[in-house]
């Protein structure tokens, strides 16, 4: 017997009858001897439309409360999934985070999982009782609901997988595993079988949505077994493992991008020691991050323009920071820009071969593409270019890493 958490998301629990069939998948896995235990998200579009209504009432709500209203869409899933179970002839029961409890940190609207106290679940499953937990939500410091920032219930899957010693995270989703590329958007994106976990925390931290950037973190930490699968067809997705479990090495093994990113240039700011200090300090006192960094050479010895990214939710409130320090940074002009796309491909093979840049610029060169801004690590090169092109260079340089399905 196998212990395994399910986890299905928002498309696979989007209406009455995908919860049935959901319950069916749940059946046939404990009809095949494994003890399971289900995470669920929200139906897909209710978290959404939960976020909205906080916005609606107050652009600067209290968090808290945020949690409050958007754990919410979770706590129906979870009673539906029970009730389908039942329907089945199943024992099941419905588990919130605060139940458990999932503790977090007191972060409210991106909360981290601290623990997850498994006693009164294990003590249920051991007498046969399928235990479905909400996804996304949890108990912060303060004994009130948190939640984990959007994709969160892939964190709690692959939480509740670690304390369990689960021998399997299957994360159920719309497409049957994780691809070269988004799929939605290049056609010839190519399915892997496997993938490593390090390659998987750069795609899913450089846009690719499949999974939440920290389930892929906790599953590297712990390492749980992560299997991306589809929960329409019945076929082997994609396993996430360690680099020893990878035969065939990829130079380059995918291409994610970002449309969250928004750029900032400040034209004509002094060239002095102790201005990227004067600049970055109070952004990050006010908790903008920030991404990709240029600084261009200085032509007269005094100035220069420094152009960076931040996430496109922070834009204003970035440029709230440097504008009321105007006179203290001494800039000419400030230039903010959001139809910008931040495009990146990956691969463990960068760390031995040298090329794999300079084709990425290639590449887009031919296509007629400017970079705007360029950044690099050990196993990924980024860059940033005008949103309108996105399509055309994940499928240019998609067939230009020889990454197209035959
Ligand atoms: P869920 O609601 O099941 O959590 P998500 O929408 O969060 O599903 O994630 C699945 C989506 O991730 C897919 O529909 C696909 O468009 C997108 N995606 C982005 N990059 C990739 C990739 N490299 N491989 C597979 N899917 C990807
Ligand atoms: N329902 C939450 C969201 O939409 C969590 C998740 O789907 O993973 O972000
Ligand atoms: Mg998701």
């Amino acid at each position: 017997m196998a212990r395994i958490v399910m986890k299905f998301g928002g498309t696979s629990v989007g209406d009455c009858d995908r919860i049935k069939n959901v319950a069916r998948r749940v059946k046939a896995e404990v009809e095949r001897g494994n003890e399971v235990a289900v995470v669920v998200s929200a139906m897909s579009g209710v978290t959404n439309q939960l976020v909205d209504y906080c916005k609606q009432i107050s652009p600067l709500y209290d968090p808290r409360e945020y949690d409050a209203v958007v754990s919410t869409g979770e706590q129906v899933t979870i009673g539906l999934l029970a009730i389908a179970l039942q329907e089945l002839g199943l024992d099941a029961r419905s588990w919130c985070g605060w139940q458990l409890p999932v503790r977090t940190d007191g972060a409210h609207g991106k909360a981290r999982i601290e623990s997850i106290d498994t006693t009164g679940m294990l003590a249920a499953m051991a007498k046969g009782q399928i235990a479905v937990m909400a996804g996304f939500q949890g108990l912060g410091p303060d004994n009130r609901i948190s939640t984990l920032g959007r994709g969160g219930s892939d964190t709690s899957a692959v939480a509740l997988a670690a304390a369990l010693h689960a021998d399997r995270c299957d994360i159920y989703t719309d497409v049957d595993g994780i691809y070269t590329t988004d799929p939605r958007i290049v056609a010839k994106a190519r399915k892997l079988d496997k993938i490593t976990y390090e390659e998987m925390l750069e795609l899913a931290s450089l846009g690719a949505k499949v999974l939440q950037t920290r389930s892929v973190e906790m599953a590297m930490k712990h390492r749980v077994r992560v299997q991306v699968l589809s929960s329409f067809v019945d076929m082997p997705g994609t396993l996430v493992c360690d680099e020893d479990e990878i035969v065939e090495k990829e130079l380059v093994s995918g291409i994610a991008y970002s449309r969250d990113e928004a750029k900032i240039t400040l034209v004509k700011v002094a060239d002095r020691p102790g201005v990227a200090a004067a600049i970055f300090g109070p952004l990050a006192d006010n908790n903008v991050n920030v991404d990709m960094i240029v600084q261009n050479v200085s032509e007269d010895g005094k100035s220069t323009d420094l152009t960076f990214t931040v996430g496109k939710a922070d834009l204003d409130r970035a440029l709230k920071v440097l504008e009321d320090r105007k006179t203290e940074l001494a800039y000419e002009r400030l230039v903010p820009d959001s139809n910008v796309v931040k495009v990146s491909v990956i691969g463990m093979g960068m760390r031995s071969h040298a090329g794999v840049a300079q084709k990425m610029f290639q590449t887009l060169a031919e296509k007629g593409i400017n970079i705007l801004v360029i950044s690099t690590s050990e196993i990924k090169v980024s860059v940033l270019i005008a949103e309108d092109y996105t399509e055309l260079a994940l499928r240019a340089l998609h067939s230009a890493y020889g990454l197209d399905v035959q």
